[in-house]
């Protein structure tokens, strides 16, 4: 991508490391001015897109990522699931596209997967798309072969996030490596497969760090199409649990320079929404996030984080992204953040 100065709200992926610390560095008026205004050349600023998450095998993660609990190294008290069967995962897909949503995500706690349980995801992303629903996975690292397969099976999305900055990188994962997270992310591009990446906040990281991170993200030939904006979700038992809170003010600032930097993106508002208050989320979108999740448990009546979600929304007068025609508008906007331990887990499954 070649930047047009004529037009700032183009995407380029030129951009130096001292630009982005440039941007972190504004006068929070005029980044989140400059945001919104990014923003409006390239999405309608009072929609935001939705989309369900469903933990498909859970816990027992050889990896080591600090933010984790469903690493196997950290006594975190989460309940191993093996690989849930390829009817059930319909079925839970099926009943989100009724309730609004219009891309599903399947998530498991892998290294990378075994091709023997590649092929039953496999059958699920046919299923999944079968019903209509675009589809997201987050599975660990591929290798080219096995994105080559997940595209062919018809997966829209692939969700692996850098986490942090190359510099920070194994002060949070030493299992893996910066390149091996790059690596995945390439084959997903070349598979011709949508990608999902973004990283997670309040590890203890630097503006530094989350500049070099976005820099990463927005310096790479095609822009990811989601980056996912996470606020660290901590853990009892994980070795970030007791980190110190992030300024909920760095984190908005964090979301904007996103914004500017990759300006067709959606940039997903992502783990930690739960925590935040309505006005720090009503900030986050000031400042262009709009894509966020609601965890397929969260559908059924009477949870108090949707009814906030669906005032949250009425009040901002938003609406969910190409909601289907034919689904329960009440539903749509119930829109709630996946409960602690699946936030947490998108360091692979980020989303
Ligand atoms: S973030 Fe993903 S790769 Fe890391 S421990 Fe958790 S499930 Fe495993």
């Amino acid at each position: 991508m070649t930047p047009d100065p004529s037009r700032p709200g183009e995407p380029r992926s030129d951009w130096t490391l001292e630009e982005v610390r440039g941007l972190f560095a504004l006068p929070f008026a005029d980044l989140v001015f400059q945001a919104q205004s990014v923003h409006r050349q390239n999405f309608d600023p009072n929609e935001v897109q939705v989309s369900t998450l469903l933990s498909i095998k859970t816990g027992a993660c050889p990896e080591d990522c600090a933010y984790c609990p469903q690493s196997v190294r950290y006594d975190t008290g989460l309940e191993r699931e093996e690989l849930m069967a390829v009817e059930e995962v319909v079925a839970r897909a099926r009943a989100a596209r009724d309730a609004g949503a219009t891309r599903f995500c399947m998530g498991a706690a892998y290294r990378g997967p075994k091709d023997r349980d590649l092929r039953v995801i496999e059958e699920m992303v046919r299923g999944v798309r079968a019903l209509g629903l675009e589809t997201c996975a987050t599975l660990g690292m591929l290798t080219p072969a096995q994105a080559l397969a997940l595209k062919e099976a018809g997966l829209d999305y692939y969700n692996h996030n850098i986490d942090t900055s190359a510099g920070y990188y194994d002060r949070i994962i030493t299992t893996r490596t910066f390149q091996d997270r790059l690596d995945t992310l390439a084959a997903v591009r070349e598979a011709g497969i949508n990608v999902c990446s973004g990283g997670i906040l309040g590890m203890g990281e630097s503006e530094g760090d989350r500049a070099a991170m976005l820099h990463t993200l927005a310096t790479m030939e095609q822009h990811p199409e989601s980056v996912p904006i996470n606020q660290l979700v901590q853990v009892e038992g994980t070795p970030l649990a007791g980190a110190a809170p992030l300024d909920p003010l760095e984190f908005v600032r964090c979301i904007a320079v996103a914004r500017i930097l990759m300006p067709r993106s959606h940039v997903r508002l992502s783990a930690g929404r739960s925590e935040m208050s309505d006005e720090m989320q009503a900030l986050c979108f000031l400042a262009g996030a709009n894509s966020i999740f609601y965890g397929e448990r969260l559908l059924t009546t009477g949870n108090p984080d949707v009814e906030r979600d669906q005032q949250l929304f009425a009040r901002l007068g938003i609406r969910p992204e190409g909601a289907r025609e034919g689904s329960d508008p009440t539903l749509a906007p119930r829109t709630a953040d996946v409960d602690g331990w699946r936030c947490a887990a998108r360091g692979h499954s980020g989303v």
